[in-house]
Order: C-alpha cells, then sequence, then structure tokens
C-alpha cells in the first residue's frame, strides 16, 4: 500500500478522470457514493459510468463496497493521488517521477522532476482517522461519514504545511523552497544531504547546537513552535548547514500549551546532542526568551489556511479536532445540522457538483499530460 504504480496512469482517459472526479465530489457527503450518484455528478450515461468504474476498480483507484444501507464506491489512495499528480502535471509543476525517498508515519516522500529535469520533491500525505473524535450525540451520522474523511484530513495536513513552508521561506528561514501543492500532494525542493538521524559524528557540536536552539528562539520570536523539532525532521544539507522540514503539526506561541510544546523542541535536541555526540550545554532557551518580533501564525491562519476554516471543513465531515478542545456553541450545532440535513438534498447541489468537475476538466490537458507519462512511466 502507498506505492505510486505511475503505470497506470498511462491507461486513464479523460472520461476515466471524469468519474474519478465525481467520485471525489461524491465522497464530501457520501462514505460510498452510489454509483447512479457518479453517474449523475460526472454528467454522463449512466451504463458508460458503470464500466468505467468497473475498470477503475480493477486498477485499484476505486474500490466497489457494500455498506450496511446501501453499496456503492469510494477512492483509494491510489485514486486520490492520482487526481494530485494530475493537477500537478496539467500545471507543469512535475513532469516525471523518481524513487520514494521516505515513509515516514503519516506520508510518502518521493523524488519527481519539473519539465528542465530539476529534481523536486514530493510529499503525499496520508492522515488516518486516528487524533479525531465524533462530535457528540451524532455518533451515528458521523460513524457513516468518518471513513471518508482520510481524504479532507490529509488534504488539510498538505495545506497546513505549504501555508507555513511558504510562510517560513519568505522569512529566509532554512526550509526547502515551497513550490506547489494540491490535494494531499506538497511539491517543494529536495533537500541535499539527509536527516541529521544519519549523521553519526560533527566536527563542532557545539556551532550547530547553537544554531538549531537559535532558530527555534527565532521561530518563536515569529510566533509559532515547530513542534516537532526531532533529528528526522532536521535535514543537514551538503554545506552542513541545517534545513528544518514537516511542518502541519506548528503551532502558535500563543496557542495554550505553547510553553510545553517549545520545552519539547528544546529537549529534543538536548537529548539528541546528548546520545549522538556527547554534547551537554547549561545554556539553553525557555519559553520566556521569547520576544514575539511577528505574525507568522496569524498570517498563515489569515492565508485562507486557518484553523478556522479546517474546523469548519471538518465540521462539514461531522468531526471536531480533538486538539481544539472546545465544543461548538448550540448555534453551530443548529446550522451544522441544516448543512447536514441539506447533503443532497436536491437538484441544485447536484448542479454545483456538477459543475466543480466541468470546471476539474476545462483545465484538463489529458493529452499532455498522458505523454509525460509515456515519456517517464517506463
Ligand atoms: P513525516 O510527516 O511523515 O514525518 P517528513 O516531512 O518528515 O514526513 O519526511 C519524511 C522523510 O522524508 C524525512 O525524514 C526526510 O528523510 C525525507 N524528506 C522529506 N522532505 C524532504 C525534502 N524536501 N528533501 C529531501 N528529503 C526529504
Ligand atoms: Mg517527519
Amino acid at each position: 500500500m502507498g506505492k505510486l504504480d505511475v503505470a497506470i496512469l498511462r491507461y486513464l482517459t479523460s472520461e476515466d478522470f471524469r468519474v474519478l472526479t465525481a467520485v471525489e465530489m461524491g465522497m464530501k457527503n457520501h462514505e460510498l457514493v452510489p454509483g447512479s450518484l457518479v453517474a449523475s455528478i460526472a454528467n454522463l450515461r449512466h451504463g458508460g459510468v458503470h464500466k468505467l468504474m468497473k475498470e477503475l476498480c480493477k486498477h485499484r483507484l476505486l474500490t466497489y463496497e457494500r455498506g450496511k444501507h446501501y453499496d456503492g464506491y469510494r477512492l483509494t489512495n491510489a485514486g486520490y493521488d492520482y487526481l494530485a499528480l494530475k493537477a500537478l502535471t496539467n500545471r507543469k509543476v512535475i513532469s516525471s517521477f523518481g524513487n520514494q525517498i521516505g515513509v515516514g508515519k503519516e506520508s510518502n516522500i518521493y523524488t519527481v522532476a519539473d519539465e528542465d529535469h530539476n529534481p523536486l520533491c514530493l510529499k503525499l500525505h496520508r492522515l488516518g482517522r486516528t487524533c479525531f473524535r465524533n462530535i457528540k450525540g451524532k455518533r451515528d451520522y458521523h460513524a457513516h461519514r468518518n471513513r471518508a474523511s482520510w481524504l479532507y484530513l490529509s488534504r488539510i495536513s498538505a495545506t497546513k504545511e505549504f501555508a507555513y513552508m511558504k510562510a517560513l521561506y519568505d522569512r529566509d528561514f532554512p526550509v526547502p523552497k515551497p513550490v506547489d501543492f494540491n490535494r494531499h500532494c506538497v511539491v517543494m525542493e529536495l533537500v541535499t544531504g539527509g536527516p541529521l538521524t544519519h549523521v553519526t559524528a560533527v566536527e563542532d557540536p557545539e556551532t550547530l547546537y547553537d544554531e538549531l536552539m537559535n532558530l527555534i528562539v527565532r521561530l518563536g520570536n515569529s510566533g509559532v513552535i515547530h513542534g516537532d523539532f526531532n533529528e528526522f525532521n532536521i535535514m543537514i544539507n551538503e554545506q552542513g548547514q541545517p534545513v528544518i522540514i514537516d511542518f502541519p503539526q506548528m503551532v502558535s506561541t500563543s496557542h495554550s500549551n505553547a510553553e510545553y510544546y517549545f520545552d519539547r523542541d528544546v529537549k529534543c535536541v538536548r537529548e539528541f546532542f546528548k546520545k549522538r555526540f556527547g554534547y551537554e550545554s547549561s545554556l539553553y532557551p525557555k519559553f520566556s526568551d521569547i520576544e514575539r518580533s511577528d505574525e507568522l501564525d496569524a498570517e498563515v491562519a489569515c492565508s485562507g489556511y486557518s484553523r478556522g476554516d479546517d474546523e469548519r471543513l471538518l465540521r462539514e465531515m461531522g468531526i471536531a479536532m480533538e486538539v481544539s478542545g472546545e465544543e461548538q456553541s448550540s448555534e453551530e450545532e443548529e446550522e451544522d445540522m441544516q448543512t447536514q440535513r441539506g447533503s443532497f438534498g436536491g437538484e441544485d447541489e447536484l448542479d454545483v457538483l456538477r459543475q466543480q468537475v466541468e470546471d476539474s476538466i476545462k483545465h484538463d490537458e489529458t493529452k499532455h499530460v498522458q505523454e509525460i507519462i509515456k515519456k517517464t512511466a517506463k
């Protein structure tokens, strides 16, 4: 699972793409999307769609499953990967695929290249449902929806990562240059060298230690905490300089647990340096050392990737964030319920979804993509 089978992409037509997009749209409100609904959203003949879906199931881009109340289709990881990769190839952000270079707990990392053969890094976010809970009292309704949510959680994670990376890069923090994102995929600069965890010895641990601690403080002064500042998320490039990666979990220094996260990041570095390099220092930053001089946290929150947006999106999906610890007001709940009651309530909403499919397809350059894939997927 998780392997990117680029060869499959070769065989897909624009009608396949239309069907996959329709299933994606349907999954906004359905865990399993009935075939008739897919046909309706895709605006294709029912019989034709049925055949296409059968083929897509064979290629494992869709699965057909029996639900409690009805049967239907859902996108697989590979199906969702394909939609995102197609969007990115259409935009000419990437034009060939290389090897998998990493498997994180919640991601797969690949090398890719742009049209000029410049290497890039592609991160596919894969989130499950583990850190989310049902909203109280709506369990039945949401139990039905939750399995579709990996798609939205992965998308939120990628969107957040891109937003933070961009804000950090714009401020000259040593992070990979963000290139583009789509759905659950982020494209960024490929960092040379390797993660700090592969480094067995350094000439001058003190200098590197100071650099890392200064980075933690500089982040704090900008209003953010990395939140997972460990030897796997600190790359050491060929020049021996640290480059920080992996941002979906970043938090604001105004977060109620900010000091805890800050101290934990500092502790990670101290313990690693002691264990790996036998280096210890009595000097290390404290949360109270932070002198706020920037609003990076607010900028990311306002850039359309905000926590508010996440929560609205998740609420649409019927789930609440564990981290928020807040309950919805009854007013919001009512609004929420109304949104849900309206789910596929009528032709209006179907029209909106159909339009979204049309919009996606208008930018379709299937031929172009097929060419590229033919060239690269040997
Ligand atoms: P996760 O969230 O799953 O931990 P990461 O962003 O930390 O994902 O990436 C996992 C691994 O992939 C990293 O430890 C690193 O080895 C590699 N990696 C990630 N981003 C890059 C990049 N831009 N350039 C080179 N290698 C990378
Ligand atoms: Mg990581």
